[in-house]
This record gives structure tokens, C-alpha cells and sequence, in this order.
């Protein structure tokens, strides 16, 4: 027969294991007090239940793991049980509940009352219960610990077991006859009693702490496996981290590449195609520029979206930074591309309103092919975004299938870069000047310093073959300022020889105006060559100016403070509006040569060069003509006002030498 039970209840009252039964997992809040209070207040409980036909002795033991709570763990203990033993010793045992307590037992058998007591034991004896009349028993409830019954010869003991609030609620009364004893028997069998219930208490705290520590090995491995979960989960938040760009959630280049290889794995094994879109937006950064980074985020997002939608949910898109996106288009004929790629396109054709602005960007978009193009993840992505290249150069706002000929174009592209770094070491560029003379005296009022490349592999290279593109990777900076030195240098050699060329022209691109260290290098330059900058002039295409008029005109006013002059380069090709031409500092315009060609057929240019003659006037500028190649040209312009003139007329750009000998022969 099972003497002990225990349980074990965690922290929130859940019956987590309980030994008598396969039940658990329910919440004994709601049933026990008892567990209540240990939650509210955890510390040892002992109290007695009592059931249909016994008494049973319970204990409450808390857990603590480093001070914290961390469940309960409850034993139970049978009277019944204990009572068997004792009448296998002879001793008579009778267990009773007190009326108090008479509530819980509602459905009890009426018979198994003593009056207002229950009786639990299962057999009790019935020599006992008879001798214990109901005024005895109220006497034997206050006797102490035992009693020695003369009449009936018998010695009797009484225990009492408190209730949880620490009440008298149960009484387990024993008698043995004293004939059956001597009086160190009774002692001995007293001792019997302290000695089973001393073995029950060792058993207890054994038992309590076997499971404390099969317990604290459970809570363990339950801490173990919240950490093992938790280290998953904050494990696959990094993975998607690492693999998705944390703005629009879509995959990034990592993942990007990796799908790539993937999607090119299976096309290889299924002969199929695989069409990778390289798009970048056009004009993004003016949005940023001009509404801020929150709303290009939200302009980002947007297309997103838009993206999303249209593409399938086996195609892979990714954001490989900044505005560039990427989808990797599998199974797919070259065909069907052009369909998808213009529905792309049309996507965001209208404004996208975000916040009440209507913003306008395009795709430009470079497609390349498995396996026609590239076999592998990276030359697919290169080669499709060589392609998207192309299309920013020709125009954006389009496509281009990639070709292998771009790739050539790229490499020359680089090779030329190298080779103007190179030049620029190796002092390869030199200043050809061409004069501006006045028409009415046939002097010279100045000179323009144009660039020229001594390449040592190829002829003259003249700057049209490669200025643009020194614009476009960032080098016409150190170009002019390599003109700039380079030309105050021969002036000052021409000034020596008591040569004055007038006003020195330098041609300044406008995108390195808004680098804040030009004025500096300008200043550091005139100064350290001791060169009057009432002497230099610069020369700026208007078309230049008029893609950022704001950035330009506060350096342009530093420039003009210095006693610079500032001259607006090819007028009128650039459509520039008076209200630029209020705000910007400048002091000359030179009347692009393609007006000045066919002037004297063109009824057209004839206009357009008499409105900027009067716009000049009236705005108080002075005025050059360039590109004068006849004396028809010459004597249209003398007659509307236009005095000073460049052209082929009086001299092409030339070395410093020859000039030096036509200055001689001019001035
Ligand atoms: P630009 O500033 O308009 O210079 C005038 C260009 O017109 C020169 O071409 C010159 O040779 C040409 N030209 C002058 N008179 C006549 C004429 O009567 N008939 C014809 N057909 N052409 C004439 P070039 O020297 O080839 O320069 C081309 C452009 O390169 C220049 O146009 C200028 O924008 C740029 N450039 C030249 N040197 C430099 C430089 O040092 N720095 C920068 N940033 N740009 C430069
Ligand atoms: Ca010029």
C-alpha cells in the first residue's frame, strides 16, 4: 500500500506533475487556498485534508533557485495508512474530524458520525468507538498528549493535527491495553509513534529533496530550452537581418546573390532562362534634396510595393542600395521580357503623391540573360548593370538588353580614366589660347585658355573626346585647376616680355562649384602666382548654372567678391530666364556659336542674337560673340553692339608660343 504522494506546482499554481494520477497541467488557484497563499507568501505549509474515509497530512515546501520562487513542491502523507501499522502493533486507532470541518463532508455516510465528528478511518475499532461515548471524547479532545484509562485498563494517546490557519482539526486517538504493556512500553510505544512519524518526517525530507532537485533539474532544462527557444528566435531575427534590407523588407544583395546562384542551379538542370533586372530610379537624389530622406523612404517603400505587385512570388526583388533595386526573372523567354519590363517602367510613368507632393522619378532598367549573357551570379549582376548604365547615358527613363559591346565600352572607359590620371602626373595637357578681339580697333581684350592633351600614343586630342566624360567621373576639377596654374603661368611670362593679353578666359564646369574647398584652391593659386584677379575671368556654361541656380549662386558671389569676372558660356542655349539672370552675379554673356553660324541667312538667329544683345544691354552686361568666322558675321554683329568676338575669323586656339608671336603683331 502507497504511504506518500507528492506533487510539484510551479510558480502560477499549474499542477505540473502529480504522482497519483497521470492528470496535471490544471490550475489549482482556483481549488486551493493553500496554493494561493504559498504564491502570495512562500513558505512551508502544513495542513490535513480530509477525504470519504481518511485524514490525509500534507506538507508545502517552496523552491527557491537564487533567491527567486520558483515552485512548490507538495507531499502527502495517508493517516489511514499510518493508522494500519499501529493496529498491527495492537494499537487501536480511531481518526475523527472535527465538526468544524463538517461542511466538506457532505456527502458522507451518516453513520461514520461520532456525534458532530467524523470518523476516517476505514476500520475503526469498535471497541474504541464504543468506549468513547461522547463525553469522553470532549475529555479526550483536552488531554494532551496521553492518558491511562484505569477503568478500561487502557493507555490513550491523542494527536492533534492543525488545519492550515494552524487550528485543531483532526484527532487521531490511540489506546493499547496496559496489561498488554508494561509502563516502559508505553514510553516505548510513545517512542514508536515519534520514531514512525520521525522516519515519515526523514522520508519527507529526503523526498522533498530528491524532488527539489529532480525539480531544479526540470526547471533547468526549462530555463534551458526558453533560452534554447529564445536564442532561436533572436537567431532567425539576425538571419533576417542579415538577409532583407531593413527599409522596404525585401531581400538584399546577400540574399539577392544567393538566389541567384540558386535560380541558376535549377536553369541549368531545366535548360531554362533566367532574366535579371538591374533598376535604378532616375532623379531620386533631387527628391531626397528637395523634400528630405523621410519622404524618399516612403517613396522607396512605395515602389516597393508597386514592384510586389507586379512581379511573380517565385521572382526574387531586392533593394542593392540607395535607389537600386534588382529582380531575378526565372524561367522566362526573351520575348516575354520586353512585356514585363514595359509594364515595369509604367509603373511609376505618373507622379506617386506621398504627403500631398507629386514626385516623378523613373525606372532605368539593364536586363541580362542566363545563360546567354553570363553563366554566373556575378557577371549576370555586372553585366545587367553595365546595361542600366548605358540606359542613364542615352536618356534614363528606359531599358537595354545588355550586349557585349558594352562591356568593351566600360573597359575603355576605365582605361581612359587611368590614362587622364596619368596624363595629368605626366603634365600632358597644355593651354592653347584663343583671342577675343575688339572688332572697331582690331585689338586683343583677352584670351580663353582651352585644353588640349599631347597624348603620347595618338594625335592631338582636342577636349570634346574627353572633357565630358572627366566631368562625368569626377576629374575636370583637377583639369582645370592643372589649366588654371598652367596658364597664369604663361601670362606672367608674357607680362615679363611687356605683353598684355587683356582678360584670361578659364572654362570652369559648374559641378565643382558646389565643393566647398574651390574657392581655397582658386585662392591659393592667383595668390601663390601672385596673378591679379582683376585680370581672370571664368567662364560658365548657362545650362551648367541653370540645373542648380542656388548652389551656384553663393560661391559665384565669393568669386565675384574677389574681382573675378564671371561670364556665362554658350548663351542661349540653355534657356535661361531673366529671373536666373537677376540673381546670378555675373558680369558678361557670350552668344553661343551656333547662333552666330548662319546669322546672315538665319531669320531665326538673327532674332535670337538681336533679343540678347538687348537683353544684355539692358541688364547692363557686356557681351562676346563666339565662333566669328566671317566678315559678313562680324559686321551684323558691330551694327547691333556687339563688339567683342572670338572666332576662326581671328585666330583658331593656339599653342602659348604662336599666340605669344600674334599678341606681338595685335596689341
Ligand atoms: P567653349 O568654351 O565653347 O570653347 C570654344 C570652342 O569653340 C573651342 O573648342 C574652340 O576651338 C571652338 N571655336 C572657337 N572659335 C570657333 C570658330 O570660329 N568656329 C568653330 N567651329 N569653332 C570655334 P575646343 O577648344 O575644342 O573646346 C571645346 C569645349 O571644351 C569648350 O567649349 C569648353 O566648353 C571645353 N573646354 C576646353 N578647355 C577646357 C578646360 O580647360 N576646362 C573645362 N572645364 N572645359 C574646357
Ligand atoms: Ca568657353
Amino acid at each position: 500500500m502507497q504511504h506518500i504522494w507528492f506533487q510539484v506546482i510551479d510558480v502560477k499554481g499549474m499542477s505540473l506533475y502529480r504522482s497519483w494520477t497521470n492528470k496535471s497541467g490544471d490550475s489549482l488557484l482556483k481549488a486551493r487556498l493553500d496554493v494561493v497563499k504559498m504564491i502570495q507568501y512562500p513558505h512551508v505549509i502544513s495542513s490535513i485534508s480530509t477525504g470519504k474515509f481518511d485524514m490525509t497530512f500534507k506538507s508545502m515546501v517552496p523552491l527557491f533557485k537564487d533567491h527567486e520562487f520558483i515552485g512548490i513542491i507538495e507531499v502527502i502523507a495517508k493517516f489511514n495508512s499510518i493508522a494500519k501499522k499501529m493496529q498491527e502493533e495492537a494499537c487501536q486507532t480511531l481518526i475523527l474530524v472535527d465538526k468544524k470541518y463538517k461542511k466538506q463532508l457532505t456527502k458522507v455516510p451518516k453513520d461514520r458520525f461520532l456525534k458532530e465528528y467524523y470518523i476516517v478511518n476505514i476500520n475503526p475499532n469498535q471497541d474504541l468507538l464504543k468506549r468513547v461515548s461522547l463525553a469522553s471524547l470532549e475529555k479526550l479532545i483536552n488531554i494532551k498528549t496521553y492518558e491511562i484509562d484505569m477503568k478500561n485498563n487502557t493507555l490513550v494517546s491523542l494527536y492533534k493535527q492543525p488545519d492550515i490557519h494552524g487550528n485543531d482539526m483532526g484527532y487521531f486517538i490511540l489506546s493499547k491495553k496496559i496489561s498488554m504493556i508494561d509502563m516502559s512500553d508505553v514510553s516505548r510505544s510513545k517512542n514508536k509513534i515519534i520514531m514512525a512519524l520521525i522516519v515519515v518526517f526523514i522520508f519527507i525530507v529526503i523526498l522533498v529533496y530528491y524532488l527539489y532537485i529532480v525539480n531544479y533539474q526540470t526547471f533547468i532544462k526549462q530555463q534551458n530550452k526558453k533560452l534554447e527557444s529564445k536564442v532561436v528566435q533572436k537567431t532567425s531575427q539576425l538571419h533576417y537581418r542579415a538577409y532583407h534590407d531593413s527599409l522596404t523588407g525585401l531581400a538584399n544583395r546577400l540574399l539577392f546573390q544567393d538566389r541567384l546562384v540558386q535560380s541558376i542551379k535549377q536553369a541549368e538542370r531545366a535548360k531554362k532562362n533566367i532574366a535579371l533586372f538591374f533598376l535604378d530610379l532616375d532623379r531620386f537624389k533631387e527628391v531626397n534634396d528637395t523634400y528630405g530622406h523621410g519622404l524618399g523612404d516612403e517613396l522607396l517603400i512605395e515602389i516597393t510595393k508597386l514592384l510586389t505587385n507586379t512581379f511573380r512570388k517565385e521572382d526574387t526583388i531586392a533593394r542593392l542600395g540607395g535607389d537600386e533595386f534588382a529582380v531575378i526573372v526565372n524561367n522566362i523567354e526573351k520575348k516575354d521580357i520586353v512585356e514585363v519590363v514595359n509594364k515595369t517602367i509604367a509603373l511609376i510613368q505618373d507622379d506617386i503623391t506621398i504627403n500631398g507632393h507629386n514626385l516623378n522619378v523613373t525606372f532605368s532598367i539593364g536586363i541580362s540573360m542566363y545563360p546567354k549573357d553570363a553563366l554566373t551570379a556575378e557577371a549576370l549582376l555586372k553585366n545587367a548593370d553595365t546595361a542600366m548604365y548605358r540606359v542613364k547615358e542615352s536618356g534614363k527613363n528606359s531599358y537595354m538588353f545588355y550586349d557585349n559591346e558594352m562591356t568593351q565600352l566600360i573597359e575603355d572607359r576605365l582605361h581612359l580614366k587611368n590614362d587622364i590620371k596619368r596624363a595629368l602626373i605626366e603634365n600632358e595637357f597644355e593651354p592653347y589660347f584663343q583671342v577675343k578681339i575688339d572688332a572697331r580697333t582690331n585689338k586683343v581684350v583677352g584670351v580663353e585658355a582651352l585644353v588640349r592633351w599631347n597624348h603620347p600614343e595618338k594625335d592631338l586630342i582636342l577636349p570634346d573626346d574627353f572633357i565630358p566624360f572627366t566631368e562625368e567621373v569626377g576629374l575636370i576639377s583637377q583639369i582645370d585647376k592643372y589649366m588654371m596654374k598652367a596658364s597664369i603661368k604663361i601670362i606672367n611670362e608674357w607680362y615679363k616680355k611687356g605683353l598684355n593679353p587683356g582678360l584670361l578666359s578659364l572654362n570652369i564646369t559648374s559641378k565643382q562649384l558646389d565643393d566647398e574647398r574651390y574657392m581655397h584652391e582658386i585662392i591659393e593659386i592667383v595668390e601663390s602666382l601672385s596673378f591679379d584677379y582683376n585680370h581672370l575671368e571664368i567662364e560658365i556654361l548657362e545650362h551648367q548654372i541653370i540645373d542648380n541656380p542656388q548652389k551656384v549662386v553663393s560661391i559665384l558671389q565669393e568669386v565675384k567678391k574677389l574681382g573675378i569676372t564671371i561670364s556665362i558660356d554658350g548663351f542661349g542655349t540653355g534657356y535661361s530666364s531673366l529671373s536666373y539672370l537677376k540673381i546670378l552675379p555675373i558680369d558678361k554673356l557670350k552668344i553661343d556659336r551656333s547662333f552666330i553660324m548662319n546669322i546672315v541667312n538665319n531669320k531665326d538667329n538673327i532674332a535670337i542674337v538681336k533679343t540678347i544683345i538687348n537683353l544684355a544691354k539692358n541688364l547692363d552686361l557686356d557681351l562676346v560673340a563666339e565662333g566669328v568666322e566671317t566678315q559678313e558675321q562680324i559686321d551684323f554683329l558691330l551694327q547691333e553692339g556687339c563688339y567683342v568676338m572670338q572666332g576662326y575669323f581671328y585666330s583658331k586656339p593656339i599653342p602659348a608660343k604662336e599666340c605669344e608671336v600674334y599678341l606681338q603683331e595685335h596689341l
